[in-house]
C-alpha cells in the first residue's frame, strides 16, 4: 500500500512511547510534517522497527534517551533510531545483519534473544528496495539507519 511515511512513524512512536514510559527511557523524536509517500507493507516495516527499537531499549542505560529521526531525501526516506547504549566494536558491526550472531556472548546471554532480528530486519528492508546501515561508537551508542525508496511528495488535494 502507498500511504505517508511520517504518519505511519508516528504511530508507531506512540507505541513506542508508552513501552518506554515504565522503563525511565525518554524518546525524541524528529519526523517532518510534509507528506512522504512510501510504498509499504506496514506489518512487515513494524516488525523492523520493532526489532531494531527492541534493540534500542535492551542496550540503554537507565535514564537513557531513544531518538527517531526521519529525513526526507529526493528519491528516499531515511530513518535513523539512536540509543546511548555500549556501542559495538567496529570489525563487528556488519556481522550484525548475519543469522544468530551477537557481539558478546555472555551480554547477549543475559538479555536473552537470537539473534536473528536483525537478519530479518535487513531481508525485509531489503524487500521493500531499500537498505539497512550501522553505525555505532564502542562505548558511545548505536545508529541503525532504514532507508527506503520513495515515491514523491504528494498532496492529497487535486494537482494542476
Ligand atoms: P533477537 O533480536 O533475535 O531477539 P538479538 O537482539 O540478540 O536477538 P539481533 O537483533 O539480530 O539479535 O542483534 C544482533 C546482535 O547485535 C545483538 O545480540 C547485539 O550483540 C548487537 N546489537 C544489536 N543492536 C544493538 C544495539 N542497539 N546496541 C548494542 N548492540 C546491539
Ligand atoms: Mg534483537
Amino acid at each position: 500500500e502507498t500511504r505517508d511515511f511520517g504518519t505511519f512513524l508516528h504511530e508507531m512512536a506512540d507505541r513506542y512511547d508508552m513501552m518506554f514510559k515504565d522503563r525511565g527511557i525518554t524518546m525524541e523524536r524528529w519526523i517532518p510534517g510534509r507528506a512522504m509517500y512510501v510504498d509499504f507493507d506496514s506489518d512487515k516495516l513494524a516488525q523492523v522497527f520493532d526489532n531494531i527499537v527492541s534493540n534500542a531499549l535492551k542496550y540503554s542505560p537507565e535514564g537513557g534517551t531513544i531518538t527517531l529521526q526521519a529525513d526526507a531525501r529526493d528519491d528516499r526516506v531515511v530513518v535513523g533510531i539512536s540509543d546511548e547504549g555500549p556501542g559495538i566494536p567496529e570489525e563487528n558491526q556488519e556481522k550484525v545483519f548475519e543469522r544468530f550472531y551477537r557481539v558478546d556472548k555472555a551480554r547477549a546471554r543475559n538479555l536473552g534473544g537470537t539473534g536473528l532480528g536483525l537478519a530479518i530486519a535487513k531481508e525485509m528492508v531489503e524487500g521493500h528496495g531499500g537498505w539497512i546501515d550501522i553505525e555505532s561508537e564502542y562505548s558511545r551508542g548505536t545508529t541503525l539507519y532504514v532507508t527506503l525508496p520513495y515515491t514523491g511528495f504528494q498532496s492529497a488535494g487535486v494537482e494542476a
